[in-house]
This record gives C-alpha cells, structure tokens and sequence, in this order.
C-alpha cells in the first residue's frame, strides 16, 4: 500500500534575554551546575514570580515574524506535574491563551535530499512563552540535576500537521530556526540546547482524508536527527500497517546511534497536567498600537533578503541562499556588494574564498580581519585588471592575516598585474625560446601545449602577467 505521510512538529526555542522568565538570575549556558540559582526559580514556598518583559517582546517578535495573530489579552497557567526537573511541581507555562496564534511560514528551495520542495506554507498553531525545566543528566550509577537552566524563558512553537515528509520538516526548522535569529529572538544553538523539536508523525492509504495514529518523537537533537527519524518512522509505521497490524498512539525516543525508535510511553501513562491559571501572575495586555510599534521594529526576513539580493545585486538563487543562512554572512555580504562595482564577484568570493577561510581557521564572520569595504576593493581591483585572479587569492590570504587593505598590499608587494604589450611580448618570447619540443608539438597541431605555455609565462612573469593578453601573444608568436 501506498503511504503519505503526516507530519507536525513541537519546536521549543530558548528565548535568549539577560535574566530568567522570572526571576533576576542571569540567563546564561555553561556556567558552574547549580551557580545561576535563586529561591525563585529552585521553587521555594512563597517566593513570587516576576514575569521579564524582553522575553514576553521577544515572544511576540517571533508570533509577527510568523505571521500569526498577537493575542491582546493573554495569560500564564501552571502545567502540574512532578519530576525532578521542576522543583515547584508545576511548570508556568500558557494553556488556552498563548501570545501568538494562527501563523504560517513559507516553504521553498530543496530539501535535505536535495529534491525540489513544493512551495507551500506550513500552519503554525501557536507560539506560547513559558519557562525551561532544569537539565537532568544521567550516567552510570548518578543522576544530576542543573538548575541554571530552570526558568529560562522558552518558547514552544507547535505547528499544524502540514508536513508531508522528512524534508519538509528539516526545511521548515532550517526556516524557523533563521527566523529565531535574525529576529534576535534566540541564537538557537542545538548543542546548548537552545532548540529542540519533538515530531509527531502519523500514516495514512494515499488519498484518504482522515489522519492516521499519531506517534509522537521526542529527543530530536539535530535537524538531521529529525530528517533521520522521520524517514525510519515512515519505514517502521508503513512496515506494520503492510502487515496488517495496527499503530497505537504513543511517544517514542530517537536513539540516533543506532537509528532507530524506541517506546517511551503510551497514550494509557499520558499525564493529566491540570491546567489552571497561576494566580501570581497578572494577564498580559497589548493595545493595538503597541502591538504595531513593536512590527516597527522587526528586520529584514531572509526571504525578503534573498529576493532583494538577487533582484538588486543579480545573484543567482542558490547564492542568495548560501549568503543569507547566517545573518552575520548576509550583513557582510550586504555591506561588501554596496560598495562593489562588482556584486557578482562578491558573492563569489565571500562563498568560495572567505567562508571556507573562517570555518578552516574557526573565525567567526564578525571577527575576520578583511573588513566588507577591503573586500570590495579586492574585487575591483581584479574588475578593473590590476591584478589577475590568482595574485588576488595571495592578496586575499594576506588580508585575511594582516586586516591590511588590498591596494596597500599589492603596493608594497609590487603585484600589480602586467597588462603592457611590449613586457608581455618578451616574457612570452622567453617561454617559446626555452621550450622548443613544445614548439614543435604545438606546430604540429596538439592545440593543448598552449596551456603549458600559458604556465610557463605566468611562472616567468612571477604570475604578474595578464593571462587573456598572454593567451593572445602566444597564439600569435607560435604562429609566427
Ligand atoms: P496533543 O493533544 O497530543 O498534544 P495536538 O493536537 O496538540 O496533540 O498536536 C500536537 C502536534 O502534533 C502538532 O504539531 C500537530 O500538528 C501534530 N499532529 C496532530 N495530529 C497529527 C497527526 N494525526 N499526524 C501527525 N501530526 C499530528
Ligand atoms: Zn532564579
Ligand atoms: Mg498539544
């Protein structure tokens, strides 16, 4: 039987703001266990919660940029359950009136697998603000707690099950996980923990209406993970059906060592959270124009970047999106093609020279020594045929090191591409008179020996000479 698979996804994101959701101990990952703690968020008895405002402003940042609907009256609710993670039993969280509802989020590009994905919107149901539970870690014989992470704002972001297999879903976390940071929302780094997903996944014959069993899969540490998981779920879940078995509800753990799920619990040990509204909290009011003031704030989205890049700086699609994966890139990318003559080669260089750079020397892009406008400089210069592309890769490395400015360096270097007629005439000549059996060759119609000469001028040249006039003079001095 034919299988289509549906798909929703509960992504949660660490809000990153100064202090906890609601208490004043610093929000901050990777800190002594146990050292960002207060009577607050280790729950003790009458201790009072005081929501952050960043965090609630940064919730309905993340609800514009997703298109949903700001609530203009919302509120926090205690979620009760009883886990070591939790030290007031209760997690406060937003039940029935999130911050934002009713969103969506655009599709597009290829997927994971590289195959073309539809274009299409993905639903978003809601974005609700509520706190991280503490860290546990366990180990043979030990189980820790950390409670640094305890009360760290977290948004959930639960989409509508619009997803139709794994690339979707790894499309549509790359996209959220862009929108998070270029909305300064959350840095959503994965190995901090400060993104996590949980998939819900379920069969169903193809064209069938009605939705299969749900499974739910929890543990999804990279997108990759995810994309994994979601492929081995459609295998395990059409495998059973095929054989005439059936799929209970149920949630299951990613083991993404050995690549397989595994039971966690069944819809019978579900808890039961008791929601109800946490009475020392005060409900959440926006108006209208504050709502508005803060979409005055919002930057530039990716999409809108990409489409601006290759509109005004003619970049293909596939640059547009290379350059735009990370805001830092894309800002530098930006700054650098303003001041080009020459936005093309930008993009080039940035994606072939600069980023492969960074990431061998593990140099963050705020942190290169070869500002935006030295970049420019470089690429004019080989525009304007100063110098050639390969004395331009030595000037290149050179920046890289030294933050020098390119024109100072090509100065100071004596690099400058030679393009006069007479001193390329007599360094091609040399290269003819030192190789006579490749004179012959060539004269005797092996066209391929030109290359060899093309090497050997430039050698001759110290790799001064420009290569198109070279090429010219070779062909007419060998005819001659
Ligand atoms: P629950 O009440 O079990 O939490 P929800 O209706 O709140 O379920 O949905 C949780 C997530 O599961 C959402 O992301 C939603 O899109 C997704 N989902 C719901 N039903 C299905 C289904 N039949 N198959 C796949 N995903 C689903
Ligand atoms: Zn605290
Ligand atoms: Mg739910």
């Amino acid at each position: 039987m034919k299988y289509e698979a549906v798909i929703g996804l509960e992504v949660h994101v660490q809000v990153r703001t100064a202090s906890k959701m609601f208490c004043s101990c610093p929000n901050r990952y990777g800190a002594e266990p146990n050292t960002l703690v207060c009577p607050v968020c280790l729950g003790y008895p009458g201790t009072l919660p005081v929501p952050n405002h960043e965090a609630i402003l940064k919730a309905v940042r993340a609800g514009l940029l997703t298109e949903c609907t700001i609530a203009k009256f919302s509120k926090f609710d205690r979620k009760s359950y009883f886990y070591p993670d939790l030290a007031k039993n209760y997690q406060i969280s937003q039940y029935d009136l999130p911050f934002c509802t009713a969103g969506r989020l655009r599709l597009s590009g290829k997927g994971f697998s590289g195959a073309e994905l539809p274009e299409k919107y993905i639903g978003i149901t809601r974005i609700h603000l509520e706190e991280d539970p503490a860290k546990l870690t366990h180990s043979a014989g030990a189980s820790g707690a950390d409670y640094n992470r305890s009360g760290v704002p977290l948004l959930e972001v639960v989409s509508e099950p619009d997803m139709r297999s794994a690339d979707e879903a790894y499309a549509y976390l790359t996209r959220l996980k862009e929108i998070m940071q270029y909305g300064d929302i959350s840095d959503c780094d994965m190995e901090k923990g400060q993104m996590r997903c949980d998939v819900n996944i379920s069969l169903r014959p193809v064209g069938q209406k009605e939705f299969g069993t749900k499974i739910e899969l929890k543990n999804l540490n990279s997108f990759r993970a995810a994309h994994r998981a979601v492929e081995y779920e459609i295998w395990r879940q059409s495998d059973i059906l095929d054989k005439g078995g059936s799929l209970r509800q149920e949630t299951r753990g990613w083991n993404d060592d050995s690549g397989e799920s595994y039971l966690m619990r069944t819809k019978e040990q579900a808890h039961d959270y008791r929601y109800f509204p946490d009475p020392d909290l005060m409900p959440v009011t926006f108006t209208d124009e504050e709502i508005d003031e803060i979409r005055r704030t919002l930057p530039e989205l990716p999409e809108a970047k990409r489409a601006r890049f290759v509109e005004s700086f003619g970049l293909t699609a596939y640059d547009a999106e290379v350059l735009t994966l990370d805001r830092a890139v894309a800002a530098y990318f930006d700054e650098a093609a303003r001041q080009s003559r020459a936005p093309k080669l930008v993009a080039n260089w940035i994606i072939s020279e600069l980023l492969r750079l960074l990431s061998e020397e593990k140099v963050a892009i705020n942190e290169c020594r070869i500002a935006p406008k030295s970049l420019a400089e470089l690429v004019d210069l080989i525009e304007n045929k100063t110098i050639n592309g390969k004395i331009a890769k030595e000037v290149f490395a050179e920046m890289f090191a030294t933050g020098e400015s390119p024109a100072a360096i090509v100065k100071a270097k004596g690099l400058v591409q030679v393009s006069d007629a007479g001193a390329i005439a007599a360094v091609v000549a040399e290269a003819i008179k030192a190789n006579p059996a490749q004179v012959e060759q060539y004269r005797a119609g092996n066209e391929k020996v030109l290359q060899f000469f093309v090497g050997q001028t430039m050698k001759l040249s110290r790799g001064k000479a420009n290569p198109q006039l070279v090429i010219a003079e070779l062909r007419k001095q060998l005819a001659e």
